[in-house]
């Protein structure tokens, strides 16, 4: 039996991980991906500024930062499990999932940002055979690009962005797009449409050719083109139906996400929200945000379980927890 269990490893269930460790709870993560980090796989390549104190970081910096802060208290993690369900116990809650594991707690964080995003693909059959090799959907690493023939497919904010970002470091930079015109950021198309990057409008991927690497493209099922690396950027399909499946009625936002308050609680008292999952008056949508209400909910769990505890954890220079391990840095630092 688990004091709390974090549905979501994005940055508020890895930080709510961490926070729970310092309040002494048994913790446990669980998330549908493969890997820690939540939605910032979605801009691994990107700046991160906004992250209080940090200096201008990558997302994949800030996944491993965030990641190593959120297992320092040795939670147990469960990665590739969708939960599926809750339902009430008579001492908490059971998630079940959709490989079929059933997970008993004391009380829930539901930290599930905008739900499971998978990248949307191009639907053809051959498509399989290179998604370990040139076929990308996220841009991983910017260097991978470098003096190569990229086509990126798509015509949305993210794929005029990955154009202009790419375009200085590529030997050549194509979008294909299915309309006949961009809508978005003034900006962004402006500066897309002053460069050297061609785009190729009304035209859809119909063929992707190569055995081992896609070596060209067809498009509109006639032309030809030779390309290096093929980016598909159209997209997300979102899967957020955990609420909708449970037992437990949880009271849902008009606008989105669930309807809580500023201390994380749902309608149901036991389980809390954090991040993008929970929409409250005041609501910062932020990844600071998402810290701060992780904060909360594991409060929150921490008086649902022991009543007299005390409302918040002890600040970290002076917490026990950390005496050793200080001890360790500060001898590093030779102070
Ligand atoms: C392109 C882009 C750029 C951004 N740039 C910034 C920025 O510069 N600064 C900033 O502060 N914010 C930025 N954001 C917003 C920021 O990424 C989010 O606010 C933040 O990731 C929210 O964190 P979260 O933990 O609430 O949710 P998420 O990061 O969305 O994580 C939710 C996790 O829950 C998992 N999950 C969902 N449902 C289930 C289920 N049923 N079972 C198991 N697992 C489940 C998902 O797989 C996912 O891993 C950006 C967002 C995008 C899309």
């Amino acid at each position: 039996m688990y004091d709390v269990t974090i549905v979501g490893t994005g940055p508020a269930g890895l930080y709510a991980a961490f926070y729970s460790g310092l309040r002494g709870m048994k913790t446990k993560l669980i998330d549908s991906q493969a890997v820690l980090g939540g939605k910032i796989h979605a801009y691994p390549e990107k700046m991160i500024w906004d992250v209080g104190g940090m200096p201008p970081l990558l997302g994949e910096q800030l996944i491993t930062h965030l990641s190593e802060q959120a297992v320092l208290f040795d939670p147990t993690v469960v990665l590739n499990s969708k939960v599926e369900g809750i339902s009430q116990q008579d001492d908490g809650f059971l998630l079940s999932t959709e490989n079929g594991e059933n997970h008993s707690t004391k009380t829930v964080i539901l930290a599930t940002g905008s739900g499971i995003l998978t990248p949307k693909k191009v639907g053809l059959p051959e498509e399989e055979r290179f998604v370990h090799t040139n076929l990308h959907y996220t841009v991983k690493s910017l260097a991978r690009f470098k003096d190569k023939a990229v086509l990126i497919s798509g015509g949305g904010k993210s794929a005029v962005d990955w154009a202009n970002t790419l375009e200085p470091i590529a030997k050549k930079v194509y979008v294909t797009y299915r309309k006949d015109h961009f809508t978005g950021h003034e900006a962004d198309i402006q500066k897309l449409l002053d460069s050297s990057v061609e785009v190729i409008y009304e035209s859809v991927i119909t063929g992707l050719n190569g055995t081992e690497k896609i070596e060209s493209v067809t498009l509109n099922h006639t032309e030809q083109l030779p390309v290096e690396e093929v980016i598909i950027n159209h997209g997300y399909d979102i899967q957020n139906d955990l609420i909708e499946k449970s037992d437990v009625v949880i009271n849902m936002h008009p606008e989105y996400g669930i309807q809580g308050t500023s201390m994380g609680e749902t309608s149901v008292p036991g389980i809390y929200g954090a991040g993008d999952a929970i929409n409250y008056d005041g609501k910062v949508n932020l990844i600071a945000g998402a810290f701060h209400d992780a904060a909360n909910a594991v409060n929150r769990a921490k008086q649902f379980i022991e009543p007299t505890a005390v409302k918040t954890a002890m600040v970290s220079s002076h917490h026990e927890s950390f005496k050793t391990k200080n001890k360790k840095i500060y001898a590093e630092l030779e102070l």
